[in-house]
């Protein structure tokens, strides 16, 4: 089986970032044969037009709580505690095995919709090993690649990972599955105690990486950094997410022991973990990777990802320099690196990087054209990773493979059953609204406005009223 893209302009992400227009890239199989120009093909092998697109790696999504997405949208107007209410405390135990296989299905097939070819399933709604079958059945059912960071927010990392169900489901699922990853997803409070330690020593029995929620504002600290620094639990391959709040001195810890981070730049923002933390990211010399973090705010979609990653990190670099009463006049990051953070970023950070991320012979062909003739958006295409960053979108999304297998041609999926994934999310949404009753669920969409404070207008005409539209006489 061969495919051959044609004449795009092909971002290969390779260690020079080399970029070629009106290229070609050749896949064999499962992997990239070749890329460069007037390629010849084998016999039957599919050709692809890729005139007017950019040919690029395809994107990698390092935390997405993916069984969320059946709730997609409904937490649009929430802060991170009414997420933390609903999911934590609330409703998060409803969920049952299908449900999960429901979320994760939408999820799974909407990464390759979007040209992430590779997504971390941050499963922290698995409260039995029957969930956690259904979370993986459903990556299995799609063909995109999915690494299970396996988590259960209803119990601590110390007592499931220390089940008989747990070890069962990785000796049955994860050491002879079709998964691409697995690591184990928790967080560390920052008790004294470190009751956590328990679960990271079950990671590193099994050989598999921690990924943790780090420097979230009201919920873990300095604290769980310094814990696991002391412990000897920071190791390289270790994730870390958001890490919005957090001193110089954790960050260099991260740096030092060669962990990285995944950033959520639109969960950040929205739900208040803490500024998004690229600007302090890159003066520690910390790797990053991007992530969408969950579809119950936002889609997964990597595209704003990077725009809004481009933009807080600008924001806030001039915000420091007007502070200071200065202008900036460069800045410092460019849209060739968020780009690269989209692709090579996440593959570094999950170890995959001489499989995934990058457009050169021998990786896995995991390819994404990016192509509209009828958008008046994708042309002229004159700055090829700016026009990626700001200018692209999902709909742009025409051709996706996986592993040298046609997921989507033309802007279509293939081989995908999306009215399957629809009637069980359908079904899902029923069973939740009915078990929870009209009036919580009503609630939990719509969490209170605080009371409005207006300021004093100095500049009011006192001399009108407003109510009569008149001037007072
Ligand atoms: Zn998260």
């Amino acid at each position: 089986m061969s495919a051959i893209f044609r004449n795009g302009l092909v971002l290969t992400m390779d260690d020079a970032h080399t970029v070629l227009p009106g290229a070609d890239v050749l896949v064999i199989d499962d992997r990239i044969a070749e890329v460069g120009h007037h390629l010849t093909a084998p016999d039957g092998a599919e050709e692809i037009d890729a005139t007017g697109g950019i040919v690029m790696p395809g994107m990698i999504d390092t935390h997405r709580h993916m069984w969320q997405t059946a709730m997609r949208g409904y937490g649009a107007d929430w802060t991170l505690t009414q997420y933390f209410v609903w999911y934590y405390l609330e409703s998060g135990k409803l969920f049952r095995p299908e449900d999960i296989y429901a979320g994760n299905l939408l999820s799974a097939i909407e990464a390759i919709d979007a040209g992430v070819t590779t997504t971390v399933d941050w499963s922290h709604g698995l409260q039995t090993a029957q969930h956690a079958d259904a979370a993986v059945d459903a990556l299995e059912a799609v063909p995109g690649r999915f690494v299970l960071a396996y988590g259960n927010i209803q119990q601590g990392p110390w007592d499931w990972t220390a089940s008989d169900s747990f070890r069962d489901f990785v000796r049955r699922r994860v050491d002879s599955g079709k998964l691409a990853g697995f690591q184990l997803a928790f967080d560390v409070t920052g008790d004294p105690a470190f009751p956590e330690k328990a679960a990271f020593e079950v990671a590193r029995e099994l050989g598999v990486p921690v990924t943790t929620h780090a420097g979230v504002w009201g919920a873990t600290n300095d604290e769980g950094i310094r814990l696991m620094y002391e412990n000897g639990f920071m190791t390289p391959g270790t994730v870390y997410v958001h890490a919005a709040t957090l001193s110089s001195d954790s960050y260099h810890r991260i740096a030092a022991t060669g962990g990285s981070v995944s950033v959520s730049t639109e969960s950040e923002q929205s739900a208040g973990q803490g500024y998004p933390p690229t600007w302090q990211l890159r003066r520690h010399g910390i790797p990053v990777s991007l992530s969408m973090d969950t579809s119950v705010w936002w889609s997964g979609d990597l595209f704003s990802a990077m725009r809004t990653t481009l933009s807080a990190d600008r924001s806030r670099e001039h915000l420091e320099a007007h502070a200071q009463q200065q202008t900036i006049t460069n800045h410092h990051l460019r849209a060739e690196q968020v780009v690269d953070w989209a692709t090579r970023g996440g593959a570094r950070s999950l170890g995959m990087d001489s499989q995934v991320g990058a457009l050169t012979p021998g990786r896995q062909a995991d390819v994404v054209l990016l192509k509209n003739d009828a958008s008046p958006v994708m042309f002229p295409i004159l700055n090829p990773y700016g026009h990626v960053a700001f200018q692209a979108q999902r709909g742009d999304v025409h051709t996706v493979l996986v592993g040298g297998k046609v997921v989507k041609r033309d802007g279509k999926l293939v081989g995908v059953d999306l009215a399957t994934a629809r009637a069980k999310v359908e079904d899902t949404v029923s069973y939740l609204r009915e078990t929870m009753g009209e009036e919580a669920w009503r609630r939990g969409m719509n969490p209170d406005v605080p009371a409005a404070e207006l300021f004093d207008n100095p500049y009011q005409y006192t001399e009108y009223d407003a109510g009569s539209a008149q001037w007072k006489h």
